[in-house]
């Protein structure tokens, strides 16, 4: 399919993980990817392999949440390229697990700065170039925000807070032609899209506990992205979509 060509796209945290699987499959579909990573081994890694499969592909070190990085990455891409079609707010980190007594400001502030300013901060300087042509911007949150299991708050916070972003961004931006939509992805096995690959580690019961059957992988969720970000869906913007193999939706009762 061709449904890219003639694009560009953004994904940040595209080096590895879900993010890699995104920019692997709108890059299969004609779009010109740039990685914004922080990780600069995996991200030079990533842009080898996207150029294996020919895919035009440029890796950019930035820490989305420093806005001079994030600022002169997306200024450079858009001297190149003349044009930002699609953008992806992937980057993300989760969480220690640690009681919110013993949780620390300085892991709430990190964790709020990548997910959720982060996604402002990218958001907000593709804006200035996306308005000129029109765009779709998709933010991952995930089943966190409205799902929880004790000791995930600065995570399941900042979800919570791109999911509202976004639907806020979606009215704001309509006006220049720009969908904002974001997703809510509940377990997905990144193993395969590790820098190096790794097997992954999951028992029967993992994939059974699943109504779909199944944990999730990347390319679910690249997949989800390639249709958010086409002309089929163009009537969609400032909706929050979950893909989590049906888990939110089951009852669960005692054993
Ligand atoms: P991952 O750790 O495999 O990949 C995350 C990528 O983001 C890495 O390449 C990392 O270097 C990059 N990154 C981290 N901090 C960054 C920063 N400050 N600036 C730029 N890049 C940064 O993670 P993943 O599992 O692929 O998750 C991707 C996104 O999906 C995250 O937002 C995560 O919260 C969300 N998500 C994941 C799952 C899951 O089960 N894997 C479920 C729901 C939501």
């Amino acid at each position: 399919m061709d449904r890219f060509r003639e694009k560009t796209c953004i994904v940040t945290g595209g080096a590895r993980g879900i993010g890699a699987a995104i920019a692997t499959r709108l890059g299969t579909e004609g779009c010109t990817v740039a990685i914004f990573d922080i990780d600069e081994q995996a991200g030079k890694y990533r842009q080898r392999e996207l150029e294996k499969n020919d895919i035009k592909a440029v890796f950019y070190k930035v820490d989305v949440a420093s806005e001079e990085m994030v600022r002169q990455a997306v200024e450079d891409f858009y001297a190149k390229h003349g044009r930002i079609d699609i953008l992806v707010n992937n980057a993300g980190i989760g969480f220690s697990g640690k009681s919110i007594e013993e949780q620390t400001l300085e892991e709430w502030r990190r964790i709020i700065d990548t997910n959720l300013t982060g996604t402002w901060l990218c958001t907000k300087h593709v804006v200035t170039y996306m308005k000129k042509t029109g765009g779709v911007i998709i933010n991952i949150a995930s089943t966190r925000a409205f799902q929880s299991e004790p000791n995930t708050e600065p995570y399941s916070a900042s979800k919570g807070g791109i999911i509202a972003l976004s639907h806020a961004l979606a009215v704001s931006l309509a006006k220049y032609h720009i969908r904002v939509i974001s997703i809510s992805p509940g377990w997905v096995d990144t193993s395969h899209w590790q820098v190096p690959p790794r097997q992954p580690q999951l028992t029967p019961l993992d994939h059974e506990w699943h109504p779909a059957g199944r944990v999730g992988k990347p390319e679910d969720i690249a997949a989800l992205v390639a249709f958010l970000a086409s002309d089929d869906a163009q009537w969609m913007t400032g909706t929050n979509i979950t893909i989590d193999g049906g888990v939110t939706t089951k009852m669960f009762y005692p054993d």
